[in-house]
């Protein structure tokens, strides 16, 4: 339980951007005294990972909202940069605060961090679960240890308690005296230096209010359908949350509660076999982290530790086509258009995009987990390096490395008409279903009635598939080999 007090109470909002299901705040505002919220711009605390680009463009919006909400209340979000324990000492100085809340993070290097400023700050200083629905440490197999397969991971996850959202009524924010200096946000310099970001403000919505809608949308419109619609990219199948649950804009205690309450009247939960299969993905969610949590190399080293000696290829040349879009694969270049953007890519085209780059190319899977992060707004390290490690076949629970997705039968799979690839691949948008995804396929009179000249309006594939399959198969050879 918190501690009641006058005095003032720091709320230091991390990936926890919500009002409501937020208990670090709700215990805040418990305490009687006034709650000083604040935010901390610290790069250097998140060690090797520091927020990518599009993330950032997601964070400067989603703390514009978070402060109007706050303002609509009488409070203010407090911004700040640099070394978080200075700039707490600090504002315990200022505000005369005896007490700061926050939510958990799971990565290594903040956990790290937050435990030396559990017992650094002198004042009261707690933690609040906000961000899953089951916590790494709450979770073990029978034999005591972390779970390394989803299966038996989500079964048990199950049987467990969900808590409810923690529900806050609050006109007003009991606000300090005197506000503390603040950062303007502009000075926190999150937004991209180039023009990238056009394409993201017509497809996002960041911020608390923007989550509501969207999960409101998704639940009355394609969850039902989800089971057999989330691996097509080119129909509105999925919920688009990912990025409002890395940011906390939403927490998944409100994604279960709002699935359960659509199931009002018939009492039966899930409500359909959409929104079973919709919560066991919010599992693989829980999954990363939990991984994460007790395999902390991970980002940066495969779990199977054999796989460190993969005979990897650096070509810059073949990275910057994969990441331009421009590798003359249909699907994977769509993929990497859309990615480049919105922000976003829908799930199956992650895989596609992944496995050609550690499969077709054999670049590492960190190069394409590097290539996310930067690009991704709901880059997350636990679900980005679980991702790459599933799609190279070295991590927990993954696809094997011998089974190579054929990016043309993918297509045709899951984007059977080509909608998609016309949506981000314009240049092709004309040639007929039967070569969308495989347009070096196309007789010459077929392509010029598109307008499409290979190597000139679109490139010629960077390899060839049945090379490059054999190629991947021989260098997975000589890794069993050498281990
Ligand atoms: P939905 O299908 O609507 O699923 C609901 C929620 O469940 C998602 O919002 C997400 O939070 C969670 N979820 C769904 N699938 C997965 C999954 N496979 N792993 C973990 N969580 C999942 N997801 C991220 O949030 N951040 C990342 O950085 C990220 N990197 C990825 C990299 C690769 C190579 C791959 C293959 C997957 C990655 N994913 C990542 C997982 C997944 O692609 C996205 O979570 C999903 O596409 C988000 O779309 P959605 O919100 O419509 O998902």
């Amino acid at each position: 339980m918190a501690s009641v007090s006058s005095r003032p109470t720091i709320v230091w909002f991390r990936q926890d951007l919500r009002l409501q299901d937020n208990p670090a705040l709700a215990a805040a505002v418990a305490r009687s005294g006034a709650v000083v919220p604040v935010f901390i711009l610290d790069d250097a605390a998140e060690g090797r990972w520091p927020l990518g680009g599009a993330a950032r463009w997601w964070l400067h919006h989603s703390l514009a909202a978070l402060d109007e909400s706050l303002r609509e209340r009488g409070s203010r979000l407090v911004l700040a940069r640099g070394e978080s324990g200075t700039v707490l000492r600090e504002l315990i100085k200022t505000t005369g605060a005896d007490a700061v809340y926050w939510s958990r993070r799971y990565e290594p290097a903040v956990i790290a961090r937050d435990k030396d400023l559990k017992t650094g700050l002198g004042v009261e200083a707690k933690s609040f679960n906000a961000a899953l629905l089951f916590e790494p440490h709450t979770v073990q197999t029978k034999a005591g240890g972390p779970f390394q397969v989803f299966t038996p991971f989500w079964k048990h996850c199950l049987s467990l308690k969900v808590e409810e959202p923690v529900r806050l009524s609050l006109r007003t924010l009991p606000a300090p005296e005197t506000w503390p200096r603040s950062l303007v946000l502009p000075e926190l310099a999150l937004l991209p230096k180039i023009a990238w970001d056009a394409g993201f403000t017509k497809v996002w919505e960041p911020g608390e209010a923007g989550a509501q809608k969207r999960l409101k949308q998704f639940i009355a419109s394609a969850m039902e359908d989800y089971g057999e619609q989330r691996n097509r990219p080119d129909v509105d199948g999925t919920s688009a949350l990912s990025p409002y649950l890395h940011f906390g804009d939403l927490g998944p205690r409100q994604v279960w509660a709002a699935v359960k309450a659509s199931a009002k009247g018939s009492g039966i939960f899930p409500p359909s076999r959409g929104a079973q299969v919709f919560l066991s993905e919010v599992g693989w969610r829980e999954f990363a982290h939990h991984l994460l949590f007790h395999f902390p190399h991970t980002p940066e080293a495969p779990l199977r530790t054999e796989f460190g000696a993969f005979p990897w290829r650096t070509d810059s040349k073949q990275l910057r086509a994969w990441q331009k879009g421009q590798t003359g694969y249909p699907i994977v270049d769509a993929g990497m258009r859309q990615l480049w953007m919105t922000g976003w890519m829908h799930n199956r085209v992650r895989m596609i995009v992944a496995s050609f780059l550690v499969k077709h190319l054999r670049i590492s899977w960190q190069a394409g987990a590097d290539w996310f992060w930067d690009t991704l707004v709901d880059a997350d390290l636990a679900s980005n390096t679980l991702g790459w490690q599933w799609t190279a076949g070295c991590g927990a629970d993954a696809a094997p490395y011998f089974r190579i997705f054929n990016p043309m039968l993918q297509g045709a799979k899951f984007d059977p008409d080509g909608a998609y690839v016309r949506r981000w691949v314009p240049e092709l948008a004309k040639l007929p279903a039967e070569f969308i995804h495989c347009p070096w396929e196309a007789p010459l009179h077929a392509l010029a009635a598109a307008g499409v000249v290979l190597g000139r309006d679109y490139p010629q594939p960077i390899v060839d598939h049945g090379a490059a399959r054999a190629a991947a198969l021989d260098a997975l050879k000589s890794l069993k080999q050498t281990s």
